[in-house]
């Protein structure tokens, strides 16, 4: 049986509020926004995907952090084994930033790059 649910699209600044009609996954229509609104709306109930920044731990560095992100959205029932399984990582310095840190996380075919140099520290 068709349902109505309201999903907030975060695609742009405005924030709209969208009501999506659907059964289970499918959607029927969405009645609100405007055609990025409609993609999010659909990706949302059949997909939801996030962007993940973390940290994980760096050997040898001037911090002994480096801050890492996702390099594409990665599906939002995964986000809290990728956060486990970056706990488990740690690299050694220097980093150079977009070096991947953990490829192919979680079988999913998207890699957790740096998102800055770490250089090594002074011995
Ligand atoms: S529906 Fe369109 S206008 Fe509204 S927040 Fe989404 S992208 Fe922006």
């Amino acid at each position: 049986m068709a349902e109505i649910s309201e999903i907030i699209c975060v695609t742009c600044p405005k924030g709209c509020t969208l009501r999506v009609k659907h059964e289970g996954k499918q959607v029927l229509e969405v009645l609100d926004g405007c055609k990025r609104g409609e993609e999010y709306a659909i990706c949302e109930l059949q997909d939801p995907r996030r962007m993940v920044a973390s940290t994980v731990r760096v050997d040898g560095g001037l911090h002994p952090l480096v801050p890492v992100y996702t390099k594409k959205a990665f599906p939002k029932h995964l986000i809290p084994d990728l956060a486990r399984a970056l706990r488990n990582v740690e690299i050694p310095a220097p980093v150079k930033i977009n070096q991947v840190v953990l490829p192919n996380a979680l079988g999913t075919g998207i890699d957790v790059v740096a998102s800055r140099d770490m250089p090594k520290v002074a011995a």
